[in-house]
């Protein structure tokens, strides 16, 4: 038994959960269903079958509470997990807080992120079922560098649409990316229809998740032997994403801690719902009471100030449409800096435990954000993700409210990646040159509608 005064809470390699927790079992009410674009109906395994292998559809509407890990997925995982958790002393030093600040670190993997939970498994099915080719869209490049790592080990090949932005600012990600074995492309690309038809709107654009993910699916549908990968937003992805909540509750309990806050940062929502799902389940089951809080940039505020309707996944209108809350398919945010959360919807999970009350959302401008990122790095000593900055502000935020009512409050975050590739970003905010942006709710709700409005009549 350890005690909360620990610095680094770890698990043995024996002690790693060998199941995932699926939260579709557990929802107090039923999420709306995926609907086909062309119907209006819900999406049934044949519709899918054209971009994922049959494993991955059925966990994508499993209702079992738990999945197996394979053993061959577990094998790879062993590389870097357990991941550690760790106690923030020195950053509630610095704050001068009562609350106590823990962080479970995700950057420990071969990509740096929390990304390959889920790039894994899905190479894995997918090489299972004789797929030899998966594309996907990167924006930080995290995802890319995630799938590149896991197609290499199950000898697959792998081609990433890169968001434009992010190809051309951070070189060393395209590189990290080539090195595990990936192709990449620039996205806006003349590559696919999908690219050309933007390219043709506005040549210059600088791309966006949602037009790569345009691409990415155009490329995958086209080929039998090609299937497509998804890095966030879907169940199955936020699934693979909860060995972290599940190791974070093994970790605290060794400590006797229970968290009385959890904050995570939410882009298309997979690091948060994996860290938060399993504490749910506890929350549920009547075994704690913690607050469950999301966190966004101002700059893209799909949960804070979005619209809860259905729409696409992508740019281009090729998904299934999902019901989530959205800044509408075609919106493209400012190029902030951190690239993994500008994407224009959410996670349906992650939407419909906001709209049912289950859990709260905040967004915070990247200037907070950075100032909490480096007041993390001087402490801690890891510099951390633009990202996950956002979640580190929350956290701050907190803990000085802690300062106040004096409150000794227990937070759980998770450090879902490291900065090592987004210095750049380090370098603009320490020449002042990062800047914040906040939307009108008129303006943003008129554009959602506009977009919305685009949609096919079966919704
Ligand atoms: C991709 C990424 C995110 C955003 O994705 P989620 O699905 O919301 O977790 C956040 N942080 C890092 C480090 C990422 O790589």
């Amino acid at each position: 038994m350890g005690d909360p005064q620990q610095h680094k809470i770890l698990l043995d390699e024996d002690e790693m959960p060998t199941r995932w927790y699926n939260v579709l079992a557990d929802l107090p009410s039923p999420a709306p269903p995926v609907l086909h674009p062309g119907t209006g109906q819900p999406v049934g395994p044949e519709d899918l079958a054209p971009l994922f292998p049959m494993d991955l559809i059925l966990q994508e509407v499993s209702t079992e509470q738990y999945v197996e890990i394979p053993p061959e997925v577990l094998d790879v995982y062993r590389l870097w997990r357990p991941s550690p958790l760790y106690r923030a002393h020195r950053l509630e030093r610095a704050l001068g807080t009562p609350a106590r600040i823990y962080y479970k670190y995700e950057g420990v993997s071969p990509a740096g992120s929390h990304k390959p939970n889920t790039s894994v498994p899905q190479a894995f099915y997918n090489a299972k079922a004789g797929v030899r080719r998966l594309t996907t869209e990167t924006g930080a490049g995290q995802w890319g560098t995630a799938l590149a790592f896991a197609c290499a080990q199950f000898d697959m090949e792998c081609e990433i649409w890169q968001v434009r932005a992010s190809y051309d600012q951070k070189p060393y990600r395209k590189i990290m990316m080539e090195v595990f074995g990936g192709t990449v492309h620039p996205s806006p690309s003349d590559l696919t229809e999908a690219g050309r038809t933007i390219l043709a709107r506005d040549p210059d654009s600088t791309g966006s998740l949602g037009i790569a993910i345009s691409e990415a699916v155009e490329m995958a549908a086209q080929d039998p032997a090609t299937n497509y990968a998804l890095g966030s937003v879907l169940n199955h992805v936020l699934l693979h994403q909860t060995i972290i909540g599940e190791e974070a509750l093994l970790q605290l309990a060794k400590i006797g801690e229970t968290p009385d806050l959890l904050v995570g940062c939410t882009g298309g929502g997979s690091n948060f719902g994996g860290l938060a799902f399993p504490f749910l389940r506890e929350k549920w089951a009547g075994r704690m009471s913690p607050t469950v809080r999301a966190v966004e940039p101002a700059a893209c505020p799909s949960l804070t100030q979005g619209t809860y309707a259905y729409d696409f996944g992508d740019t281009l209108g090729m998904t299934p449409l999902m019901k989530m809350h959205t800044l509408g398919h075609d919106f493209v945010p400012d190029p902030i800096h951190a690239g993994g959360l500008r994407y224009h919807g959410m996670s349906p999970l992650i939407s419909h435990l906001y709209e049912t009350g289950e859990i709260e959302a905040v967004a915070k401008p990247q200037t907070e954000c950075f100032a909490g990122g480096v007041l993390f790095a001087r402490t801690e000593g890891i510099v951390p993700a633009p990202e996950p900055t956002h979640a580190i502000a929350a956290a701050v935020e907190e803990a000085q409210r802690c300062v106040e009512t004096g409150e000794e409050k227990v937070i759980l975050t998770a450090l879902c990646g490291h900065g090592h590739l987004d210095l750049a970003a380090y370098d603009a905010y320490l020449a002042g040159d990062v800047t914040d942006h906040a939307f009108e709710d008129d303006d943003i709700q008129a554009s959602v509608a506009e977009a919305l409005s685009k949609l096919p009549t079966v919704v």
